[in-house]
């Protein structure tokens, strides 16, 4: 008899997207098909820039003459894809090999693949309330996860104390769901850290096209001594809208070592087994996002998602609500007013205001009494929701 992977039995049901989705259905039965200002979202909206789709079209044209046709495709990456992200790096001055770029289908795909680098008895640390997959992933590999709660007090960027014992450490910033974002500073604490106890930090850098502030790292290896202890996973998706195409790449830096392995080595390895790489096609589609016009491009739509967090934003700051994120980040994390629940908060705006957003207790316990707003709607939806928002709240 096959024995499967009985880890999977101590998932927990993915319920808060489903229970979204059961309430909203239920509303707009029960409302006579009522339109509803979805804020919760968190995929793009916008499509695909001009300069990738002209890089797309040409990709797909090299594949019908012999003399550009490409046929497998390098596992770790092409050659003028990893060139793209490595000169993206530099440009703002950080230094890193093409070698040390991997593409990859994206950072879901990566965040669990890469755990294949590490020991099953290595113990996942959680900084939560956080993107649920970091938790799960770590669950169907039967790892303990360390959970380190975070809240206002903090601005929602916990650091490292003695009680924090953990091998692997998940950080994502600018962070999803809070919107909240490490300094140099604090994330240096976490690389002090890493490299005094021998951990590893896996750092999403999903959303760091969204950061505005000059100050504020948009990589982990903008801070000193990240390259002995920091694996970092980006991806396109956000950053130029590609959640439906897929593509993305993860930086392992030379120096990372543990017990005398390399990790670079042993993920070429993993790569060159495990995948055939990611498509001539799509890799030509992104490594447009990085050309002078591709980056013109993907920052005018993000500069959409941004008014949009901008009417939210204003809208809070008249309420005199507190929230954090929204500058720095696509999501936008408040504190539920009148003291309801995550969940209260959740059915008062869907009733009164047809609003639909994220209660944050679906992202950790310590996310009760808080809920997320996603930028990536439409503008004219945002706007609406933001002035019926200070209507309702002003009440
Ligand atoms: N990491 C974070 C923090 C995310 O919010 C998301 C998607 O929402 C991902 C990773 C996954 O991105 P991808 O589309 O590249 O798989």
């Amino acid at each position: 008899m096959l024995k499967p992977n009985h880890n999977y039995s101590n998932l927990k049901d993915s319920y808060l997207f489903y229970r979204i989705a059961q309430k909203t259905r239920a509303y707009v039965e029960s409302h006579d098909g009522a339109y509803l200002y979805r804020l919760g979202i968190g995929d793009v909206s916008l499509p695909l820039c001009d300069e990738v789709i002209k890089a797309l079209h040409e990709a797909v044209d090299d594949q019908a003459k012999k003399e550009t046709f490409h046929g497998y495709m390098p596992e770790c990456g092409a050659h003028f894809f990893r060139t793209a992200v490595a000169d993206y790096y530099r440009h703002r001055g950080v230094k890193i090999d093409t070698e040390e770029v991997f593409v990859s289908s994206g950072a879901s795909d990566e965040l669990g693949d890469i755990l294949d680098l590490f020991d099953k008895s290595d113990d996942a640390l959680v900084l939560e309330p956080a993107y649920p997959a970091y938790v799960d992933a770590n669950v169907m590999a039967g790892r303990k996860i360390v959970h380190l709660a975070s809240g206002k007090e903090n601005g929602f960027l916990p650091l490292p104390d003695e009680s924090v014992k953990a091998q692997i450490l998940y950080i994502c910033s600018p962070n999803n769901p809070t919107g909240a974002v490490f300094t140099k500073e604090k994330l240096k604490k976490w690389v002090d850290y890493a490299n005094a106890t021998g951990a590893v930090i896996l750092f999403d850098a999903a959303y760091e096209a969204f950061i505005e502030d000059g100050s504020l790292p948009h990589s982990i290896f903008e801070i000193e001594g990240a390259r002995t202890c920091a694996i970092e996973i980006c991806s396109l998706s956000k950053t130029a809208g590609f959640t439906g195409t897929r593509c993305g790449y993860t930086v392992i830096p030379k120096e990372l070592e543990r017990e005398g392995m390399n990790l670079n080595a042993m993920w070429v390895r993993n790569r060159t087994t495990k995948t055939n790489g990611v498509s001539y096609i799509l890799q030509k589609g992104a490594a447009a996002v990085f050309t002078e016009e591709g980056q013109k491009q993907i920052k005018a739509n993000i500069a959409v998602y941004k008014r949009n967090a901008k009417y939210l934003t204003d809208a809070l700051d008249k309420l005199g609500i507190w929230y954090c994120g929204g500058k720095n980040a696509p999501y936008i994390w408040m504190k539920c007013p009148r003291g309801m629940s995550s969940w209260e908060f959740f059915d008062f705006l869907l009733e009164k205001a047809q609003i639909v957003g994220t209660p944050g207790e679906g992202f950790g316990s310590c996310g009760e009494g808080y809920f997320r707003f996603s930028t990536f709607g439409s503008p004219e939806d945002t706007k609406i929701a933001a002035d019926k928002l200070v209507e309702l709240l002003s009440e």
